[in-house]
C-alpha cells in the first residue's frame, strides 16, 4: 500500500551565515563537526545535534524502505522560519529553503512532496513568496502555530490564508516559540507540555477567529494529532455553550462543527488516543505523520498503525488517500 508520510523535516546540508550577511541576529548555522552529524548553532549557542538523514535525500529514502514508506512530505524545521528578523531577510531565508525542497522534488518526485516556509511577520510578502512556491512545484507552506506570539486569528494574517485557500496551498500548522517555555525548561516539558498546548491555540484561534467559517476552502492540518486540541474538545466546547460571552465574540458556530474538516497527523506514539483521533475526525482527516527525523518522532513511520486492527479502507485513508486530499496531489503521480 502506498505510503505517505505527511510530517517530516529537512534541511539542505549547508547553510549560508546569515548573521554575517545581514550583520545581526542569532540565526541557525550548521557545523559539521563530525562524519554524519551537524551541530545545528543559533548564534554561538548550541540547539540541537543532527543527523546526515536530516539533509541526505537518499539516506532518507533508504530509511523509510524499512518501513514500506516511498514518499516523504518535507517542511523545513521550525527553528528556521525566522519571523523575528527582518521582513526581506526573512523572505531570503524563506526563498533559500524554498528553492532547496523545490530541487529536492524536481530531483525525486516519486519520495518527496514540500511545504515551504513563508515570512509570515508581512503579509503581502508572505503571499507573494506563497505564490512562488507554487509556481515552483511545492503543495503548501509549513507555518507556526504563533507568530512572533500573535495569534493566527490576527486579522492581518487572513490576507494568507485567503491566498492559501484561492492557491489551492495546503498548510501545516506546526507548534514553535511555545508559550510559557521559560518557566518549564526542565524536564524538557516545552516539548511534552507546551506544544501541545500550542497546537490547541492555533486550532481554537482558527475556529473562535472565524477563519475555517471564512475559508471553508481552506486545507490545515494540524501537526501532532491536533495537540491537545482532541482531549480536550468536551472542555473547549463546554466553554463555547457556558460563556458565549467570552468565547462566540468572533463566530457563533459550535466547535465541535470543525471535527473532521480539518486534518491531523497520526503522531500519537499510543494506539488508544488514536482511535479517538480517528473517531472524532474520521479517517479521511487523520494522515500518516512520523516527525522524522527527530527522536520525539514516530520514527517507525506509522508500523504501530499497521499492527492495529483497522480496516483495510481506514488504513488505506490514512497512510495515502487523506494526504492525496489535503495536498491535492494526483495518485497518477505515484505510479511507475
Ligand atoms: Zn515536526
Amino acid at each position: 500500500m502506498l505510503k505517505i508520510d505527511c510530517h517530516t523535516h529537512i534541511l539542505p546540508r549547508k547553510l549560508p551565515n546569515w548573521t554575517e550577511k545581514y550583520g545581526y541576529g542569532d540565526f541557525i548555522y550548521l557545523q559539521h563537526h563530525k562524519r554524519g552529524y551537524a551541530k545545528m548553532m543559533r548564534g554561538n549557542q548550541f540547539f540541537r545535534e543532527i543527523r546526515e538523514n536530516s539533509w541526505n535525500p537518499e539516506l532518507r529514502i533508504r530509511e523509510y524502505e524499512k518501513f514500506n514508506t516511498s514518499v516523504q512530505v518535507v517542511c523545513t524545521v521550525p527553528v528556521m522560519f525566522s519571523y523575528w528578523a527582518k521582513p526581506y531577510d526573512c523572505l531570503d531565508i524563506s526563498r533559500f529553503l524554498n528553492d532547496h525542497i523545490a530541487e529536492l522534488i524536481q530531483g525525486h518526485p516519486q519520495n518527496y512532496l514540500g511545504l515551504g516556509t513563508i515570512p509570515m511577520q508581512d503579509s503581502e510578502l508572505a503571499v507573494m513568496e506563497l505564490e512562488r512556491c507554487k509556481s515552483v512545484g511545492l503543495s503548501g507552506v509549513q507555518i507556526g502555530s504563533n507568530i512572533n506570539d500573535l495569534n493566527l486569528n490576527e486579522e492581518r494574517f487572513f490576507p494568507i490564508f485567503e491566498a492559501c485557500a484561492k492557491l489551492g496551498m495546503a498548510v501545516l500548522v506546526h507548534p514553535w516559540n511555545m508559550m510559557g517555555q521559560q518557566q518549564i525548561q526542565r524536564y524538557w516539558l516545552p516539548w511534552l507540555v507546551a506544544m501541545p498546548a500550542e497546537t490547541t491555540r492555533a486550532i481554537c484561534c482558527m475556529i473562535f477567529g472565524g477563519i475555517f467559517e471564512r475559508l471553508p476552502e481552506l486545507r490545515v492540518n494540524f501537526a501532532h494529532a491536533g495537540g491537545s486540541f482532541l482531549p480536550t474538545i468536551g472542555r473547549i466546547a463546554k466553554g463555547f455553550e457556558c460563556r458565549p460571552d467570552l468565547v462566540a465574540i468572533d463566530n457563533a458556530v459550535d466547535p465541535r462543527k470543525y471535527l473532521g474538516k480539518f486534518w491531523v497527523d497520526s503522531v500519537t506514539h499510543d494506539t488508544f488516543m488514536l482511535e479517538y483521533v480517528l473517531r472524532l475526525q474520521g479517517s479521511k482527516r487523520v494522515t500518516l505523520g512520523s516527525d522524522y527525523p527527530f527522536p520525539l518522532g514516530d520514527l517507525e513511520i506509522g508500523k504501530f498503525i499497521e499492527n492495529m486492527n483497522l480496516d483495510q479502507e481506514v488504513k488505506a485513508d490514512i497512510f495515502y488517500r487523506s494526504a492525496l486530499e489535503w495536498l491535492n496531489v494526483d495518485i497518477e503521480r505515484f505510479k511507475e
